[in-house]
């Protein structure tokens, strides 16, 4: 039995404070501390009274100090991080100072520069080593099940991998004119930044959003989909040996494109800090706060996700194609744990690698990709909690 210290209060904290006490016999305690008490507090109040001891607390997870010190009082196994990615190394500075385990779902971004990248957590490879603790970055479900699947295919399916689609759709309907499903800064960095697609031992740069094509999902139908730089792109590229392209890909409808680029036109998606009425704001962060907040979704949303992975390579001698890939439905997310799917999607997969250290399936010294470990485990654990796989043999292929 375990005590997890989960940072951030958001839509994503939300599923892993759910799902955390749902299985109390790996989580007999767990304190939820973010930025804002109440939001912490309001979480609290409505999962005590089980098995699972649950506390809140006030944290500023930018300061390192802060977080080593809440980290000495409540004494955690493991720090589930799903705050922002800003807030990755402040609280990955504090496990090592407290040999603490860490996990989280995205990562590090330098506040002030819309790029995203793992060197700078990887460079903590041999302190984590040194320290006696893991750290598992990126699992929630891109980065994470897409990892964990690709993983799967290479031990069940493939002798190699030559070529992955990483495909993320998102059917759902919140009936608002414009909004992100999570949060709206994180995605529109995400989004307005150039894509890119790794071929032959190299990245491969596009114009942002330049690169579409329609797929026909199952379960959910035709949609468009985009080409996007995303981060399990680095890490697959080097653990999936032999595989020679690797591309992501987003869904987004004509309404949702139209809203982002007026908003990029008018220069509300700039986080350039500007100055408003005699102090400095951010557009983008000011955007943000006008934005309905993603954890307010899911009382409204409606459809489905379709996430997953298409592989091509060889199995014995001869070609070989396969699908993976999960469907969630919101409004069942929504009356399981009060979130619509993508907040669900990733909260589920980061309580599950939370309960794989914790349990010791996935537990060695030092900073760690999903695809890196033992994908069995894992995956029997998404069929139990919520995330149940799908598999076609026979699929579609991306042009
Ligand atoms: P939200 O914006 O809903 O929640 C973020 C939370 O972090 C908020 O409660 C916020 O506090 C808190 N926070 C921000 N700064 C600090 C700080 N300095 N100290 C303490 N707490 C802080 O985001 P989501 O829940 O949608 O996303 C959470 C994470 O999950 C993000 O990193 C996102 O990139 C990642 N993600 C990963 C996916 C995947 O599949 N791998 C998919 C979707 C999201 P406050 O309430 O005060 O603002």
């Amino acid at each position: 039995m375990a005590k997890a210290l989960i940072i951030g209060a958001g839509g994503v904290a939300g599923v892993v404070a759910h799902k955390c006490c749902q299985v109390p016999e790996v989580f007999e305690e767990i304190c939820i501390a973010s930025r804002t008490l109440s939001k912490c507090e309001a979480l609290r109040d409505k999962l005590q009274g089980g098995k699972t001891a649950v506390s809140a607390e006030r944290l500023d997870a930018d300061d390192t100090d802060a977080v080593i010190s809440l980290i000495q009082r409540f004494n955690p196994d493991i720090v589930i991080n799903v705050a922002l990615p800003y807030q990755d190394l402040t609280i990955m500075d504090a496990c090592l100072a407290t040999k603490t385990d860490y996990l989280d779902t995205a990562n590090y971004e330098p506040l002030d520069t819309a790029k995203f990248e793992y060197k700078w957590q990887w460079d903590y490879r041999e302190r984590f080593e040194q320290a006696g603790i893991t750290a598992l970055l990126g699992s929630g479900f891109d980065p994470g099940v897409t990892g964990v699947y690709a993983a799967y295919a290479q031990k069940h399916h493939f002798d190699e991998i030559h070529e992955i689609d990483i495909l993320d759709a998102n059917a759902g309907d919140h009936g608002y004119p414009f909004a992100t499903n999570f949060n709206p800064e994180i995605n529109i960095r995400e989004i307005t930044a150039n894509g890119s697609y790794y071929q032959d031992g190299r990245f491969i740069e596009t114009e942002p959003m330049s690169v579409m094509q329609s797929y026909d999902f199952p379960q959910i139908g035709k949609k468009d989909i985009y080409l996007l730089h995303h981060e399990e792109l680095e890490s697959l590229a080097i653990n999936i040996k032999g595989v020679k392209r690797i591309r992501f890909w987003m869904t987004f409808s004509q309404k949702y494109l139209t809203h982002l680029k007026v908003l990029e036109n008018v220069g509300m998606t700039s986080i350039e800090p500007i100055d408003f009425e005699g102090r400095q704001i951010v557009p983008l962060q000011f955007l943000k706060a006008v934005l309905p907040d993603p954890a307010s979704l899911g009382a409204r949303t409606k459809g489905k996700t379709n996430i997953g992975c298409i592989f091509r390579g060889t199995k014995d001698g001869r070609p070989k194609n396969y699908y993976i890939y999960n469907v969630c439905d919101h409004e069942e997310c929504y009356r399981e744990v009060g979130s619509q799917a993508i907040s669900y999607t990733t909260g589920v997969p980061a309580m599950i690698g939370a309960m794989m250290i914790l349990t010791g399936k996935w537990k060695k010294p030092g900073v760690f990709n999903v695809e890196e470990f033992d994908p069995d485990p894992f995956m029997a654990a998404l069929d139990q909690y919520g995330l149940p796989k799908q598999e076609c043999f026979d699929p579609k292929l991306p042009e």
